[in-house]
């Protein structure tokens, strides 16, 4: 690996892997936690409604009209507000402005793989402060005095959610800036938005690729003090997102009611789920996402993985080894749980149950 034309450190790092995307088979996909329901008929309608002769043109740079629906739906003003290219740009946007050579970024670990290879790249300094088994947020957070501090909430891939009183202590203590990751925060009963009003060194990340059904958009919400956006309005591509993108997010918010009953429905699912892991002897921490961790303590999980796939099932193997006995499996439709369980109850009982 590496070649003579890139710095040492991007020759040396492995890349971030994302979750798998078969483009060939089609699978019953529970791997990277995308909505098994639809966007907004009407986002569709203002999509095909866009895809017309203005695409010869730039997007607006700042997309405001999207900017402007979010301050109202969220009660903010469009100065607290960034579109991203998926919120995987704003962290990656975060990370270039505010992370530098042997800087330290803090988060609780097992999370959001994403994050180290955004600090790698820009020669920071990853500190992993450990999960307790439960996922409540483990104390050192402040005493590791990181630039910047994240906090995936609710966390993947535990899909756990921490109390928002303790989301603010660390907004109250740390030295820098509090990333709260909330990709998936639509699914939990609580969010931290209301940190951005009182602290400003929050940013409150928020995606359309969950709730809102729109993955395939790329489409993210950065909220923060107006200091910070600014700043973090330097560092982005000048048209990081696409016209289509644009309408696709400000449609989908104008059917807010749209997403609140998907989310419903998921959450309704992700409780049968939960249950019938648990009486498959599986441990399931408490989700608040639409994807639940499924773990056998002490017991390799790949062999699990493989033969779940090898009969059309794609969840999620984290080849770590703090996660070497855990799946993460998306909440999708009844029928595709229906799917995921018949496809577990078939396996050899060995792999399922003795699996080491
Ligand atoms: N944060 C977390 C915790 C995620 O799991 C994801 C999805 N992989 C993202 C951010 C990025 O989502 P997107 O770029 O699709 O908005």
């Amino acid at each position: 690996m590496g070649t003579r034309f890139t710095r040492p450190v991007v020759a040396a790092m492995g890349g971030y892997v994302p979750g798998e995307q078969p483009q060939d088979r089609r699978y019953v996909k529970l791997n990277t936690n995308e909505n098994p329901y639809p966007p907004s008929p009407k986002v569709i309608e203002a999509v095909r409604a866009a895809a017309g002769d203005d695409l010869r043109l730039y997007p607006d740079p700042l997309a405001n009209t999207l900017r402007d629906r979010a301050a109202a739906i969220y009660g903010l003003r469009r100065e607290n507000i960034l579109v991203g290219n998926g919120s995987d740009d704003l962290l990656n946007l975060i990370v270039r402005a505010c992370v530098g050579d042997g800087d330290r970024v803090v988060y609780p670990y097992p999370t959001y793989s994403l994050y180290d290879t955004l600090v790698t790249l820009q020669e920071g300094e990853s500190v992993h402060i450990a999960y307790p088994a439960d996922f409540c947020l483990p104390s050192g957070l402040v005493q590791a005095r990181g630039r910047v501090t994240f906090i995936c909430h609710p966390n993947s891939p535990s899909g756990t959610a921490v109390p928002i009183e303790a989301i603010r202590a660390l907004a109250e203590q740390v030295a820098g800036l509090l990333v709260v990751d909330e990709a998936y925060v639509d699914f939990a009963d609580a969010n931290a938005l209301a940190l951005v009003h009182a602290y400003d060194n929050v940013v409150v990340l928020r995606t359309f690729s969950k709730s809102f059904s729109l993955a395939g958009m790329r489409i993210g919400l950065a909220f923060a003090a107006p200091s910070i956006i600014d700043e973090l309005s330097k560092v982005k591509d000048s048209y990081n997102v696409t016209r289509l993108s644009i309408v696709a997010g400000t449609a989908a918010l104008a059917d807010y009611a749209w997403m609140e009953a998907n989310v419903a429905r998921i959450r309704r699912t992700r409780e049968r789920l939960t249950k019938e892991l648990l009486e498959r002897g599986f441990l399931v921490l408490p989700s608040q996402s639409n994807f639940v961790l499924a773990r056998r303590p002490g017991r390799n999980q790949e062999v699990v993985y493989h033969g779940l796939k090898g009969r059309g099932i794609l969840v999620r193997y984290f080849s770590v080894p703090e996660l070497a006995d855990a799946l993460r499996i998306t909440v999708g439709t009844e029928a595709e749980v229906d799917a995921l369980l018949a496809a577990m109850d078939a396996l050899p009982i060995d792999d399922v149950v003795a699996a080491r």
